[in-house]
């Protein structure tokens, strides 16, 4: 079997021979249909995050459980599985307040390995480690039980992949975290695969005006078509005044940063309204810093906040996201602009990193 193995940052991932072992008590083996390029891979592959090596990129992935450890009951061999890629103890205080995606229970091992601390991949008789203990750019995995999550088996494998990561953070921003009312305005900066879910989060929520903001207008008129209802290029002149303009002059009620860096997050602080909240999506470079004004935070009573994830609960959520695909209530065909082989994954990440799709997805036979 093969593996996408990077050996060393800033290098093509190799696509090599590798062995696996078994999967151990409280694990599963899974046998991977597909796995979305995402931009986070990106992240460990040019070093933003810094991360043991070697290691399988891929975090966004569906496949079938194909063998079971001692103990595991949550699944069973022939099961469709989407990969979480946060661990659930179900233990810690996060896990028993319902926010999984801050669960403090696994952090006694490194985040890349099982939760033993060994690992199950090798080449060459050396492990590999798994990004976010998943990996999934590997034709079968091992991992931990918790880290995968059943769903109805007539859902199509690449739209599947995504909902673990792309289309879960984007949703989940708005449904889960900001939980914003019918009605209110937004601003969506990025409309790459995360921009274009949160879009349709808001959809989803009965929003009143979506505005979409990006650099690129391929991306812009993308947009429109997953329910932006007005666009603006960022590359242009005076943004905040024309999304005040698009607002009765008093800025959205909120705005969703899926780029997260210094000058977007500017963006999005003075594009809300009063009272409005600018939250934080997309995962910027760990050393980022961002300013903004104490002074406007005080007299607009502005909120800013942060959500990774989506803030789902992957068990719970997964399935719901999944129904809506196939009930038509969100479009992720509309999402996947180009498939690859594994052996074709590098391309995979040429086009992300030239804005050319909206997702990448690597098939698996
Ligand atoms: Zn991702
Ligand atoms: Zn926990």
């Amino acid at each position: 079997m093969k593996a996408a193995v990077l050996f060393k940052v800033n290098e093509p991932l190799q696509v090599v021979d590798v062995e696996l072992d078994p999967p151990k008590a409280g694990e599963v083996r899974v046998k991977m249909k597909a796995a979305g390029v995402c931009q986070s891979d990106w992240h460990m592959i040019n070093g933003d995050w810094p991360s043991p090596l070697p290691l399988v990129p891929g975090h966004e992935a569906a496949g079938i459980i194909d063998a079971v450890g001692d103990g595991v009951t949550t699944v069973k061999p022939g099961d469709h599985v989407i990969f979480s890629f946060r661990p659930q103890c179900g233990q810690c205080r996060y896990c028993s307040a319902g926010r999984p995606v801050l669960c403090i229970g696994r952090n006694n091992t490194p985040g890349t390995t099982l939760f033993d601390g060994t690992l199950r991949l090798k080449h060459k008789g050396t492990g590999l480690n798994q990004m976010a203990r998943i990996g999934t750019f590997s034709e079968q995995v091992v991992v931990p039980a918790e880290m995968v999550v059943p769903i109805r088996k007539d859902m199509p494998w690449p739209q599947a992949a995504l909902v673990g990561c792309c289309v879960a953070t984007g949703v989940g921003a708005v449904t889960r975290h900001a939980k914003i009312e019918a009605g209110s305005t937004v601003l969506v900066i990025g409309c790459g695969g995360v921009g274009l879910n949160i879009i349709q989060g808001a959809v989803l929520s009965g929003a009143r005006k979506i505005i979409a903001a990006d650099l690129r207008d391929n991306k812009l008129e993308m947009a429109r078509t997953f329910g932006a209802t007005d666009t603006i290029n960022t590359t242009g002149e005076k943004v905040v005044e024309q999304i005040k303009a698009l607002t009765g002059g008093l800025g959205v009620d909120y705005a969703f940063d899926a780029v997260s860096i210094d000058k977007t997050q500017a963006l999005a602080i003075d594009a809300i309204c009063p009272g409005g909240r600018a939250v934080t999506v997309g995962v910027p470079p760990l050393t980022m810093r961002a300013t903004y004004s104490p002074f406007a935070m005080v007299f607009g009573e502005k909120v800013v906040s942060g959500t990774f994830y989506g803030s789902v609960r992957p068990s719970v959520d997964f399935p719901v996201l999944v129904d809506h695909y196939m009930n038509k209530r969100l479009n992720l065909d509309g999402l996947i602009s180009r498939t690859y082989t594994l052996e074709q994954i590098n391309d995979g990440f040429k086009a992300m990193m030239g804005g050319e799709v909206a997702r990448g997805v690597v098939v698996f036979d």
